[in-house]
């Protein structure tokens, strides 16, 4: 899905996006800079589909409202997430850099050249791991991984959220992490009610 028309290589950075509500911090300091933007939604992990629905649709209420170019892939993968069972790579290391590379792979191919996530907003996410598979795949593919720390302004993202009435979620994003919910009863209730 194709958000927009894209302005292939006028683009200063592709920005990996997750959701709207990290989005709103990092897309403020970038356009107080004046850096062209391409916002990138492409997150298996968000499940079920209909969560990651929700999740870019909301994500497009603000990349309209910021007049922010969008490339949208709603890929939605959860049997990767529940069977991953690996001895030397976590579950969220191979979240991280699958959605890095394939933020990568988009810049490379719209002649970008830099790229970065949201997901270094959150003081939920583990940094240094997103720091670490941003900086291999960027050395891979002849990139440079822009590995800012936006967590200073995670609270005035989500106050923005608030503001521009998103939707704001309460598990990072794969069925394993709904589990791990303090509000899972309640969140599984709501799904069932979307996918109605
Ligand atoms: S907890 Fe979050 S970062 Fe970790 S695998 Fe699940 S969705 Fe990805």
């Amino acid at each position: 899905m194709t958000e927009h028309a894209t302005k292939r290589c006028e683009y200063d950075l592709l920005l990996h996006a997750c959701c709207g509500p990290c989005l709103e911090w990092p897309a403020q300091l970038s356009l107080q800079e004046k850096q062209k933007l391409l916002i990138y939604y492409m997150n298996p992990n968000i499940q079920p589909a209909v969560e990651n629905k929700r999740r870019l649709e909301n994500l497009m209420i603000l990349t309209r409202k910021l007049d922010l170019d969008l490339i949208a892939d709603p890929i939605c993968q959860p049997e990767i997430w529940q069977n991953w069972d690996d001895p030397v790579e976590t579950r969220c290391q191979m979240c991280y850099g699958r959605r890095l590379q394939a933020a990568a792979d988009k810049a490379v191919e719209l002649g970008i050249p830099a790229f970065s996530t949201t997901l270094l907003v959150s003081p939920w996410q583990d940094r240094d791991a997103i720091v670490a598979a941003g900086s291999r795949i960027a050395r891979q593919a002849g990139l440079v991984f822009v590995d800012r720390d936006f967590r200073s302004g995670y609270r005035e993202g989500q106050r923005m959220a608030r503001e521009d009435g998103l939707y704001r979620q309460r598990y990072c994003g794969c069925l394993p992490s709904l589990e791990l919910s303090d509000f899972k009863e309640q969140i599984k209730l709501d799904l069932a009610a979307l996918a109605e």
